[in-house]
């Protein structure tokens, strides 16, 4: 194991930690996920030696590629999907992911459901929101979320488990901008959680490694951490 890496995470930790305590919340109440995509498996072998076990990856291939020999050494791991995802690939990333984090369309959930059923898995998802104005991927209406959670609650015994929200800031320097697009997943989330009271909608992933600190001020409770965990991606 690099003794860099142990640095790094409990460096990254003592943040979280901090942003925690400052705004009142409890210590272990945000999740550290490591975003490695573009990282070898050596890489994240590094990490999970150095006590990660939670992981992103935003594309199926790659995924697939890496994490099929990763977790057979590493049983306590575990990968969520966090990029855009096409349906054709759903059926290949689902033996892998404990969670979808990246559901953005209806058409997505009936295929996840579909061949999460096939299988007989049960899979956690999260709703990703466009909550900034210039990222490309997320629902961009919370009634279209709403019409989602909708949909799910309507599969008759359904294999997806609906457990929160996704969002990526926008990409600025301005603080009140990126916070105010947590802000609105929260809200967002609160709403639902009110009219979708027999779903558990309590996980918030909000954060990387530009502006995690003020998601966890705003409640994120799973930040995902690439960059500053493994330096610039090639
Ligand atoms: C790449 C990526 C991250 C990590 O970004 P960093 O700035 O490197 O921390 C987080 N979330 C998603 C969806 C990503 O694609």
């Amino acid at each position: 194991m690099s003794l860099n890496m142990k640095e790094t995470i409990n460096a990254i930790q003592t943040r979280i930690n901090n942003a925690l305590t400052r705004s009142g919340r409890s210590p272990g109440s945000v999740a550290l996920m490591a975003v490695s995509k573009f990282h070898t498996v050596n890489e994240i072998q590094s990490a999970i030696d150095a006590g990660l076990t939670l992981f992103g990856e935003n594309r199926v291939q790659e995924a697939c590629d890496k994490f099929s020999v990763l977790e057979l050494d590493n049983p306590g791991i575990s990968l969520h999907m966090i990029g855009s995802l096409q349906r054709n690939k759903v059926k290949a990333i689902l033996p892998l992911v404990s969670c979808i984090q990246s559901v953005d369309r209806i058409e997505l959930l009936d295929e996840i459901q579909k061949q999460a059923v096939k299988t007989n898995k049960i899979i956690d998802i999260l709703f990703e929101v466009n909550t900034g104005e210039e990222s490309k991927s997320g629902f961009t209406d919370e009634n279209l979320v709403f019409k989602a959670l909708e949909t799910v609650s309507n599969y008759t015994s359904s294999n997806i488990r609906p457990h929160g929200f996704m969002t990526m800031a926008p990409f600025t320097k301005d603080e009140k901008l990126i916070r105010s697009s947590f802000r609105k997943l929260t809200q967002i989330q609160k709403k639902a959680q009110d009219m979708f009271p027999h779903f558990n909608l309590t996980e918030l992933s909000m954060g990387m490694s530009n502006d995690f600190e003020i998601a966890i001020e705003e409640g994120s409770t799973i930040v995902r951490v690439g960059t500053a965990l493994f330096g610039a991606r090639q």
